[in-house]
């Protein structure tokens, strides 16, 4: 690795998660001097912390939950080298022709079409290992989830998961990776595209926050912050813009960009999911094995713009959002073994909005509109069938929504009063800055994004590297 971190730059990135690992890939392979700055620390599979409390402590801004205005939804925000992809639960899904017709009608933006993004999918795909969990390896959990659905006639699908080797006749309990996977089974960013892009001689600095950005006629100058208050500038031809939804809008904000593009920081949309427990007479041991084998599938639940996942959380998260205190929840608590998990996730449709407070620190606006709020009960309505069907006791809905999937704040689109980024993934009216993480989501597409922001950034890069 080159040290010298004064000379100017051809590329800089703000944000090692998803996107600016494979766009590095794609422009250190076509020879481009590129340097990366990531807020978070960086880990090793060794490192990695191994219980839920030190994993929420150290891979995620502000110590772990961050709440929005109202405190009905808990926002969970990566901050470590690797991101999301280091964090998330790996499941990766191609978008529909009813997410990408959504996007194409916001956006003004034409090749938004299931015909046109496959081939970028199939090059994102081609840097992963995508994997089913085999049958004889799904846990009670997963096989009440399947029954349920029987039971009740709706459709479900094995999922697809970023991994390669989860070891699983070895008896390994995936719900670890949560915290990072220490068999390097998940296909994080670090152990995929980045680890190509650092042999390719990518310059990554973790624990230096962007805390501002000037673009200047021919370079950017980026001003960084280390955990101390130490500060340092870095220069560029070319910035790429890859902090996640919250993370760029906050920059830009703090950067002032808004005077220009009035349309940062909104049209945020985060997938608000809530979790429900079936208690039942026999242990189910949600927490062993394989980790989430099954999704639903059912046209109906698409319609009605929400989908179920066979989930499950460590106890310090679980403990959280169980409802009560003191004995009761004492109680809930040491039957944790007993529960089975499932979760409703909703394809939102109010709009939040991202500011910034005197301090520079990100304010969350979030609320569920009368349709969100209906899209939720609809779904809970039928894990409600689901556990009762299969012999649940008790079932106990968690007592909050999460924001996992948090996308928006700088949509992508043709015209600069309603959208940030352009069609060629650069901020409107700007030579030198693009982006094309979760941030460019015109809207919610009630699918797991992280397939599609690895596609996104696959298209990007070409775009980048056909300019120069
Ligand atoms: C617990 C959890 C489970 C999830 N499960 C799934 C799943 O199964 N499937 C799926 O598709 N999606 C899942 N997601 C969502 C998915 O991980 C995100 O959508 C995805 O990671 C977003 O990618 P990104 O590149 O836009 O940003 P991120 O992956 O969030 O990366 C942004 C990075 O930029 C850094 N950064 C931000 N601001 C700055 C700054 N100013 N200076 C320096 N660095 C900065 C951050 O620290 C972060 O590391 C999950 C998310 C979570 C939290």
């Amino acid at each position: 690795m080159k040290k010298d971190l004064s000379r100017v730059f051809d590329f800089i990135f703000v944000g090692a998660g998803i996107s600016g690992p494979f766009i590095a890939n794609d422009l250190c392979q076509a020879g481009c001097d590129c340097l990366m700055l990531e807020a978070g620390k960086q880990f090793t599979r060794k490192t990695y912390p191994t219980n839920g409390l030190d994993g929420t402590s150290q891979l995620y801004w502000s110590g772990g939950l961050e709440l929005g205005h109202d405190c009905k939804i808990a926002f969970l925000r990566p901050k470590v080298v690797g991101g999301g992809s280091i964090v998330n639960q790996a499941l990766v899904d191609r978008f529909d022709e009813d997410a990408f017709a959504s996007w194409k009608a916001v956006s003004g933006v034409d090749f938004f079409t299931v015909k046109d993004m496959d081939p970028w999918y199939d090059k994102a795909e081609s840097e992963i290992c995508i994997q089913e969990i085999p049958a004889e390896f799904r846990n009670k959990n997963a096989q009440i989830f399947e029954q349920g659905f029987k039971n009740k006639g709706y459709q479900n699908a094995p999922l697809r998961r970023a991994q390669s080797n989860c070891r699983l006749e070895e008896g390994n309990c995936c719900i670890e990776c949560l915290n990072g996977c220490r068999l390097g089974s998940k296909q994080s960013t670090p152990e995929t595209v980045l680890k190509k892009a650092l042999e390719n001689d990518l310059t990554l600095v973790s624990q230096i926050e962007v805390v501002r950005i000037i673009e200047r006629a021919g370079d950017v100058k980026v001003i960084g912050k280390d955990p101390k208050g130490g500060m340092a500038t870095f220069r560029a031809r070319n910035l790429v813009l890859a902090g996640g939804a919250i993370g760029n809008a906050r920059l830009l904000l703090n950067s002032k960009l808004d005077k220009k593009l009035p349309r940062i920081g909104h049209d945020f949309y985060c997938h608000p999911q809530f979790m429900s427990f079936g208690r039942y007479d026999e242990k189910i041991n949600s927490h062993l094995g394989a980790f989430q084998a099954f999704k639903s599938d059912d046209k109906g639940f698409r319609k009605n713009g929400f989908k179920l996942e066979n989930v499950y959380a460590g106890p310090e998260g679980i403990s959280l959002l169980i409802p009560g205190f003191g004995k009761k929840h004492h109680e809930y608590m040491e039957k944790l073994s007993h529960f089975a998990c499932i979760e409703v996730c909703t394809r939102d449709t109010a709009p939040g909005q991202i500011r910034v407070n005197r301090k520079g620190k990100a304010v969350i606006k979030k609320v569920q509109n009368a349709q969100d709020l209906s899209r939720q009960a609809k779904g809970t309505k039928i894990i409600e069938e689901i556990f009762s069907s299969t012999g649940a006791r008790e079932i106990v809905h968690g007592q909050f929504g999460i924001g996992l999937h948090l996308m928006g704040c700088c949509p992508i689109g043709t015209d600069s009063k309603t959208s940030v980024i352009d069609p060629e993934f650069r901020l409107h009216g700007s030579k030198n800055i693009f982006c094309a993480d979760s941030s460019i989501f015109p809207n919610a597409p009630g699918i797991n994004p992280s397939l599609t922001i690895m596609a996104l950034s696959k298209k990007a890069s070409a775009s980048i590297l056909r300019s120069r």
